[in-house]
């Protein structure tokens, strides 16, 4: 938090004169915005945390509350929502400063009336079949996911699902209980749309059958909600004006590509690589399917986009950069006979965005110069400063992170006796330190504390220290009715991370805890990070074996053991 940053110092809400005044203690340019489902005022506060100021009030029949939140760390956010099937015209919404610090929000008297909901799945997606019943005795089948103007839609046939939904700060994860999942729904679905880089799709359980799909998000914090109904579950996000704002797309793109062909024997052509829309992004067009992936170049500085079973058509060079381009180079070479490779190297002040898949021939890197993104600012916490540590003193040893999940506001999953995720990880994850550092191995940890940190910033301390492996340390969570569920989990993403994976999770079996098995997924911290990155769930807060262990500090402390010292044989046999 900036020195000079402002506080709320006073609000209130005049309810017969539909008027809300605040006042803070330096001067801000309020954003404000009207959003649906339900229908809410939002106003948002740059350079401005909460202070002491009340954080919510019920206020009566047409305005329902006043919420007050800290939206993210430079922005408190004032919130009033109207009961449910009260309108106003934003139109009419005056939002006035007496002076830079004192504000006045007129809002014109709420009326009964239809809001603008588009909860209705996308016309494409064809009518439920009441004929086909799921297989395995479940009521429920997962058929498959569309985007819709508004968010997603995931289809089943069945009974309606139901579902559960747990928000996360970097991953949302909704439990469609009693469903099991059409062999034809892809594992892992990239979509890059809304602020949700990709689904990942699985069988928790089998009996009862519970089908969990995991929202990756590309932003921490943005919420979502579903709805169920008898063709399928609707994922709508709360604020829709930042995921529209995220959302790269062009509308009319509405359609997830069904399958991506991985290597079909043909290339694919790569035709262009340019620079569009005033500079902020990177477009990537093909003759055919492409599917880029991409990833830091630590030894380089640059951004690595690789794209697998392409040519690069004659002729063809990068994007023309001027004098004040928000690039310094772009290279682009036919690094193999079947492999473009196209680095990116920002000029300072640019942040580069996580590469989209447009459609199966277009891909696009938003590209954002610092003055205008929506990013997330440096953290100021012990973690940096274990950074450059990292950098100046490796002196040859070898660099570990250790990034315990969640923290600050954001618990992570809380289970059985309101055991929170948040200060098991922490616990396991200090501990986890310390053992490596016993071993001569170096350590930064993303936070060492109870606070929020970001993913991107634990993405980038790890890149700053120019750290050797990342090890990611959460635990899980299902529904509390499903005390039967138990057991640790292993998520990798590259190959590296599987080795990295397979190795941790053998030595985490040695205390004892159920095998749930080693998984890939498109985790943001597991996507983004360039050295071999795993994440650990070390057993399920909701589980009735699972929780009674993570309550443990004995099981906590032989945990911690278990993970250092898979770190420490992996380190032995690869450095
Ligand atoms: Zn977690």
């Amino acid at each position: 938090m900036p020195a000079d940053a402002g506080q709320i110092q006073s609000w209130s809400y005049d309810s017969r004169a539909n008027r809300l005044v605040f006042s803070t203690s330096s001067g801000v340019q309020p954003r404000a915005q009207l959003i649906f489902n339900p229908t809410r005022l939002v106003i948002d506060l740059p350079g401005t945390t909460l202070g002491s100021a009340a954080s919510s009030r019920m206020i009566g029949t047409e305005v329902a509350e006043v919420r007050l939140g800290q939206f993210n760390s430079q922005t408190a956010r004032i919130v009033i929502e109207l009961s449910p099937g009260y309108v106003i015209d934003p139109q009419q919404v005056v939002v006035q400063g007496e002076t830079p610090t004192q504000w006045t929000v007129q809002l014109p008297t709420p009326e009964r009336g239809e809001t603008p909901t588009a909860i209705a799945p996308s016309p494409s997606a064809p009518p439920a079949s009441a004929a086909t019943l799921p297989v395995n005795g479940a009521g429920t089948r997962l058929e498959n996911v569309r985007v819709t103007p508004d968010g997603f839609f995931i289809r089943t046939t069945g009974e309606a699902a139901s579902v559960d939904v747990d928000q996360g700060s970097q991953a949302i994860t909704v439990d469609f209980s009693n469903t099991v999942l059409s062999s034809q729904v892809i594992a892992d679905l990239p979509v890059n749309r809304y602020g949700v880089g990709s689904l990942t799709f699985s069988q928790l359980d089998t009996s009862p059958p519970t089908a969990r799909v995991i929202m990756n998000l590309n932003q921490s914090g943005m919420e979502w909600q579903a709805s169920a109904s008898s063709g399928g579950v609707v994922l709508l996000p709360r604020n829709r004006a930042l995921a529209q704002e995220l959302d790269q797309l062009p509308s009319d793109l509405s359609e997830v590509p069904a399958q991506v062909s991985p290597s079909s024997g043909s290339l694919s052509t790569i035709q262009a690589i340019a620079l569009q829309d005033g500079e902020t992004q990177l477009l990537i067009r093909a003759d055919g399917p492409i599917r880029p992936t991409s990833q830091w170049d630590a030894a380089s500085g640059s951004y690595q986009i690789t794209v697998a079973g392409a040519q690069l058509a004659e002729r063809i060079s990068g994007p023309q950069l001027s004098a004040n381009s928000p690039l310094v180079r772009v290279r682009v070479r036919q690094a193999t006979a079947d492999t473009v490779v196209i680095q990116v190297e920002p000029a300072p002040g640019t942040q580069l965005g996580n590469l989209n898949q447009l459609s199966s021939q277009l891909a696009a890197l938003p590209i954002n110069r610092s003055d205008q993104a929506i990013s997330v600012p440096p953290p100021n916490t012990p973690g940096s400063s274990g950074t450059a540590l990292g950098v100046q003193n490796r002196e040859g040893r070898v660099v570990v992170v250790i990034d315990p999940g969640h923290g600050g506001r954001d618990p992570g999953a809380v289970g059985r006796g309101g055991i929170q995720e948040k200060d098991i990880v922490l616990s396991i994850s200090n501990q986890v330190a310390s053992l490596l550092e016993q071993q001569g191995i170096m350590v930064v940890m993303t936070r060492r504390d109870d606070r929020e940190v970001d993913l991107q910033p634990r993405v980038s301390m790890a890149e700053q220290a120019n750290a050797d492996l990342f090890v990611s340390i959460h635990a899980n969570a299902i529904s509390l009715s499903r005390p039967e569920v138990n057991g640790a989990e292993t998520y990798y993403y590259s190959d590296a991370g599987l080795r990295l994976a397979r190795v941790i999770h053998d030595s985490m079996l040695g205390t004892g805890i159920r095998d749930r098995g080693i998984r890939q997924a498109r985790f943001y911290v597991l996507v983004n990070t360039s050295m071999p990155a795993v994440l650990l769930e070390t057993g399920f807060v909701t589980g009735e074996e699972d929780a009674r262990l993570l309550a443990d500090p004995a099981f906590r402390t032989r945990m911690a053991e278990a993970i250092a010292n898979g770190i420490a044989q992996y380190v032995r046999q690869n450095f």
